[in-house]
């Protein structure tokens, strides 16, 4: 029997790991990946900003977490030899209004103890040339990791202090009616005295199935990522973005150079019928469950959603839409610079009403199981203090 059994070999579940190896490596943890390689899902398709705690909408909590993962990220990095892009971000309004939402930006991050730097139009040409904009911030200590290697890294870490990495296993079951919780997978049954369930989008659905957290169901967002060609990657220096609008659904474009030089865009975002659908926007297994959901439904029949949904979607298939949002921060933007790049699944919970639930960290647990239903929205720039976090629910359960 395992101490402790890990279902998902994601950032939740390989920093969770670390944590708790690094606190004992006597301990027996074992980390249980339904895939044969590392990545396939959220924590290897992300746009792997780390992100300080500014902006509109963050708890202090959240903000705090955030500020103190940029930092612990960044030192695993640099210890462990990973790239990361340290050039900061510029985020730029265009009009009145969006100057008047980057003063509040400004407000919260000096109240949340972040430097920034208030720019006008030279200013923002200076760290963007290509960029247009009347107004803008700098925040300097926005960084930019390669999400993959850093998981690759973390779990490599966990494998040097003793944890076992077992991949090509999925948890169909939890059961905790015996003297240990018991795993039902792929390749047979596994014990433990303690599991995380951190399976990611599937963490709701394995939590629903042993009994939990029925007040919530995770609605997936398929996201479309685009990216400049390599002869215009010049374009875009660093980190750049358009002035958030929390009244907006759709999260505006945002263009973010990677470690390796490729810049990607966007992503756009539109609800999907599937947890996995990369490829288009329905996952036959997993229709029928969503659309069980009748939450689901309601979200999806609200003016908000149909809104995001005419645009994101004209975004996603149509890519002079897209073209004309990028443009908005580099005018001279073409056609021929973009292509298409890689889609994601983003999570997001609901609630029985079909009301989105608060991004805010959710977790369930009972006397030998904790549940992971949402990580942080910035679960790449959290990574460590949540492992640490949920490593001391596991360690209180042993
Ligand atoms: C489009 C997008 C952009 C993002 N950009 C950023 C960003 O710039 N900065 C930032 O900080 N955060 C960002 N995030 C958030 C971040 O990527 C996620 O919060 C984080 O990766 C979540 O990690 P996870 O371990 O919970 O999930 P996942 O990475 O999805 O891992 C879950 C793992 O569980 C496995 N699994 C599922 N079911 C089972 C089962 N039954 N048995 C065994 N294994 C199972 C899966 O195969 C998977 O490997 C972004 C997310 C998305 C979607």
């Amino acid at each position: 029997m395992h101490d402790v059994a890990i279902i998902g070999a994601g950032l939740v579940g390989c920093s969770t790991a670390y944590a708790l190896l690094e606190h004992d490596p006597g301990l027996d943890v074992v980390i249980l990946e339904k895939e044969y390689h590392l990545g396939q899902h959220q924590s290897g398709r992300n746009s792997g900003v780390l992100q300080p705690g500014y902006g509109a909408g963050l708890s202090e909590r959240e903000s705090t977490v955030r500020t103190e993962g940029v930092e612990r990220a960044s030192a695993f990095c640099r210890q462990h030899d990973i790239q990361l892009q340290e050039s900061g971000a510029t985020i730029v309004a265009t009009t009145d209004q969006e100057a008047e939402r980057l003063g509040k930006i400004e407000e919260s991050a000096s109240s949340a103890g972040i430097s920034v730097e208030r720019l006008d139009t030279t200013g923002i040409q200076e760290y963007e040339p290509h960029a247009a904009g009347t107004a803008g911030l700098f925040v300097p200590n926005e960084r930019v990791v390669d999400s993959q290697q850093y998981l690759h890294e973390l779990a490599k870490q966990c494998k040097n202090i003793g944890g076992i990495l077992q991949k090509g296993t999925e948890v169909e079951q939890i059961d905790d009616t015996g003297s240990a919780v018991r795993l039902q997978t792929s390749v047979g049954t596994i014990s433990a005295q303690t599991v995380l369930n951190s399976a990611g989008l599937h963490a709701c659905r394995l939590a629903h199935e042993f009994g939990l957290a029925q007040d919530v169901s995770v609605v997936p967002f398929r996201c479309q990522y685009y990216e400049l060609t390599p002869s215009s990657s010049e374009l875009c220096r660093s980190l750049l973005y358009p002035t958030p609008n929390p009244s907006s659904p759709s999260p505006g474009v945002k263009f973010v150079r990677r470690p390796d030089g490729t810049v990607i865009l966007g992503p756009t975002v539109s609800p999907a019928l599937g947890y996995e659908s990369y490829e288009s926007t329905f996952d036959s297994p997993q229709i029928r469950q969503i659309a069980s959901n009748a939450g689901f439904w309601k979200f999806l029949a609200s003016a908000g959603t149909l809104r995001m949904a005419k645009q994101e979607l004209s975004k996603t298939y149509r890519p002079t839409t897209f073209l004309e949002e990028a443009r908005k921060l580099i005018p001279t933007l073409d056609e021929e610079d973009l292509v298409k790049s890689f889609v994601a699944v983003a999570l997001r919970l609901l609630t029985r009403d079909g009301e989105m639930a608060s991004s805010e960290l959710d977790v369930r647990t009972t006397k030998r199981t904790v549940h992971v239903l949402n990580p942080m929205s910035a679960g790449v720039t959290v990574s460590l203090p949540l492992g640490d976090y949920l490593a001391d629910h596991i360690l209180e359960r042993l």
